[in-house]
């Protein structure tokens, strides 16, 4: 743990938490969070704040919000006990399957949500950033079945790496610009959207994709992935009799790991563990594990961990796995991991594959990579703890990922 984080009073900010005192009227989750954006960005920010504030938690938003989930991305998602594995790694494994939702993930639920909202509070078009494409095939597809006009920003480097899905995107009515600024990838993106959003910010909404940037998206994209919490603790109580002994999701900007993770914090009995991508080892450069290497600072309009060099540059990251690969993480995965709630550890891309290749095997279940990172975490957990019970948040699916698996898995076994 960095220095700061150990200044900080553990108990006290986790019964603030649990308290429901997060985000406080700053924005900030503890020490963590707030709005670190240009003058010109606050008028939009606040009028989002007010708009979230008015409609979210209202009956008709969430009527209409349920509605969706039920009707077109398929929920409730099933969960799904995963014998064979339980019986390869000793304890009971059950997977909360988000690769059953619609367009193959779980960032169709904040997709969505978002989407209404912004249709709410009077937005006539969407902007939104993506990375690997998953978030911007989410945002087309919820913006093609509200009727709101959708254009998406990506790298130019990730276009490339990612063709099927700028097709896709394209197929859906989005407009797919390419960003040949900075790094060419997701953080270029996030960039270029927020210019967007300054730019027009009465008439434009800008979808984020993560439980990050400033507030009040954290909360806000909490608030919307907190049903597949909700839905697994039920579940797990229907199917066992009682919650599991472990959570455990990956964490890249923190989206499915907060929203499988919310409704499990006040249970005190139930061990939490966010899985990041441990990459090609703990060297500079070479993971995207923000919480178990990183230091704190600002990234895109939020205060949180961060992984930096010693003049405050923004590292380079590495993952096998383009949706973990983000040098950043939500401000309440930083304050959850400082109040020492929620356990961060890494995972290798090596490994995460292995998880990959026993669970499609084990279950006829393919994995996203993303996934497969928090597969791997409960069988670690596993071999220590024989006979408990694991809820693992199964965050998407593997089909987006045939290409690398081509290259790396395939490739090794010569096939
Ligand atoms: C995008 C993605 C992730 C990582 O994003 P979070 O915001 O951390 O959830 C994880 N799994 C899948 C399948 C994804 O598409």
């Amino acid at each position: 743990m960095t220095a700061f984080a150990s200044g900080l009073d553990g108990p006290r900010l986790l019964a603030d938490s649990i308290a429901g005192k997060f985000p406080d009227s700053h924005g900030r989750f503890g020490p963590f969070g707030g709005r670190y954006v240009p003058e010109t960005l606050i008028p939009a920010l606040e009028r989002l704040e007010h708009g979230v504030r008015e409609h979210l938690h209202a009956r008709d938003f969430q009527a209409a919000f349920t509605r969706e989930l039920k009707t077109w991305v398929g929920r409730p998602t099933a969960l799904t006990f995963a014998g064979r594995l339980s019986e390869r790694w000793g304890a009971k494994v059950y997977l909360k399957r988000e690769d059953l939702a619609h367009t193959g993930a779980h960032k169709i639920n904040n997709a969505i949500g978002q989407a209404l909202l912004a249709k709410r509070i009077g937005a006539k078009r969407i902007v939104a950033e993506t990375g690997a494409g998953q978030h911007g095939v989410a945002s087309a597809a919820a913006c093609a079945r509200l009727g709101l006009p959708c254009t998406v920003y990506m790298g130019a480097v990730d276009m490339e790496r990612q063709a099927p899905n700028v097709g896709r995107m394209r197929l859906l009515g989005a407009e797919v610009v390419p960003v040949t600024t900075g790094d060419r990838t997701l953080r270029a993106a996030i960039d270029e959207s927020l210019r967007a959003w300054v730019s027009d910010p009465l008439d434009t909404y800008y979808l984020i994709g993560s439980a990050v940037g400033p507030h009040p998206y954290p909360y806000l994209v909490r608030e919307l992935q907190a049903v597949i919490g909700r839905e697994a603790r039920a579940q797990m109580i229907e199917a066992t009799g009682a919650l599991p002994d472990a959570v455990m999701a990956c964490v890249g900007g923190g989206s499915n790991s907060i929203g499988a993770f919310h409704a499990f914090v006040p249970d005190a009995a139930v061990e939490i563990i966010g899985i990041e991508a441990g990459g090609r080892g703990a060297g500079l450069g070479d993971n995207s594990a923000t919480l178990s290497f990183g230091r704190p600072g600002v990234l895109h309009g939020s205060f949180s961990m961060l992984l930096q060099d010693e003049d405050g540059q923004i590292q380079e990251t590495h993952s096998v796995s383009a949706g973990l690969d983000y040098p950043g993480v939500g401000p309440e995965h930083s304050l959850l991991h400082a109040a020492g709630r929620v356990e961060y550890q890494a995972v290798t891309d090596a490994e995460a594959l292995d998880a990959l290749k026993a669970c499609s095997e084990s279950e006829g279940i393919l994995p996203a990579i993303e996934s497969s990172h928090a597969l791997f975490g409960a069988s670690r957990w596993a071999a220590a703890n024989k006979g408990r019970t694991i809820l693992v948040c199964l965050s998407g699916r593997g089909d987006k990922d045939m290409p690398t698996l081509q290259s790396t898995l395939l490739a090794a076994e010569g096939k």
